[in-house]
């Protein structure tokens, strides 16, 4: 065996005990790259532990998208500003910095069904895992389905700590559907359990002022939001859906209103 065979042996191997698999996989190629560009020993290190770096937070990444549980895939990137004029892109911008995340406060994004509260609610849950913080997302009716289940279990203390994990938990679509009393109970200890602790990001098609009917007790519902108000943003969204603007636009529909069978499903 040549020597060169020998020493590409070990390193490969050696490469494979500390795990770096990125330079490892592709020595040979990131070896000529730095060649080219004529580095010294010391740049070709840096080179080569970049892209370490680089793959090891890519994988990050994808592992930690998939845990989250989004609906859909989604970004800032596409969110289209001019379209929703009620929305400042900058307020927008400044909570994709992650701050907030970070001091466990809160996000409301409230308003009418396809103005793109999902939207961006899992982009900025995006920016939250592509700045290193675990994210959660969920649905409200599925939330509160696991609470109870939960509770009728004797697990709700479990539950409820699992679900205070994430650094963001992201509730979508309260008030689709109104909560049973119980329901109300336990949304607002899993609230209590994350009070200034981890951040929650809630998208409602009721404002705050209907929260009351939504949780269908006005006592709990007032607890709730004053746990929620306390560090928080809300943001509400107003205008047409987006999705009838879309068609709109394509032609599809002549303007609102009118006995499409599409237009009528979606109302
Ligand atoms: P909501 O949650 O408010 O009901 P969604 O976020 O689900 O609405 O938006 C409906 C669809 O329209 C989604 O596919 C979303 O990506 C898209 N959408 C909404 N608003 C915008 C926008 N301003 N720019 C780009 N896409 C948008
Ligand atoms: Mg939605």
């Amino acid at each position: 065996m040549a020597a060169t065979d020998i020493v590409g042996d070990r390193l490969d191997a050696m490469l494979s005990r500390l795990k770096l698999t990125a330079i490892r996989d592709s020595l040979d190629t990131l070896l000529d790259e730095a060649g080219r560009a004529d580095l010294n020993a010391r740049e070709t290190l840096a080179l080569l532990l970049e892209r370490e770096i680089a793959r090891k937070d890519q994988r990050r990444i994808e592992m930690a998208m998939g845990l989250a549980r989004f609906p859909f895939a989604r970004d800032i990137a596409g969110f289209e500003f001019a379209a929703q004029p009620s929305i400042d892109p900058k307020q927008i911008r400044d909570l994709a910095a992650c701050r907030w995340i970070a001091g466990g406060e809160n996000v409301l994004l409230l308003g009418p069904p396809g103005v793109g509260k999902t939207h961006l609610a899992v982009a900025l849950g995006r920016e939250a895992i592509v700045a290193g913080y675990g994210v959660v997302f969920v649905s409200a009716a599925a939330i509160t389905a696991q609470l109870a289940k939960a509770h009728e279990a004797g697990q709700l203390e479990d539950k409820l700590n699992s679900l205070a994990k994430p650094k963001l938990l992201i509730i979508d679509e309260l008030g689709y559907l109104p909560f049973d009393p119980n329901a109300a109970h336990l949304f607002f200890q899993l609230v209590s359990r994350r009070y200034e602790r981890g951040a929650i990001l809630i998208t409602s098609n009721r404002s705050v002022g209907e929260w009351g009917q939504v949780f269908g007790d006005a006592v709990v519902a007032t607890a709730i939001l004053d746990r929620l108000l306390h560090h928080a943003v809300v943001m509400t969204i107003r205008g047409d859906s987006y999705r009838l603007k879309e068609k709109r636009r394509a032609g599809l529909l002549q303007k609102a209103g009118a006995t499409d069978p599409q237009l009528e499903k979606i109302k």
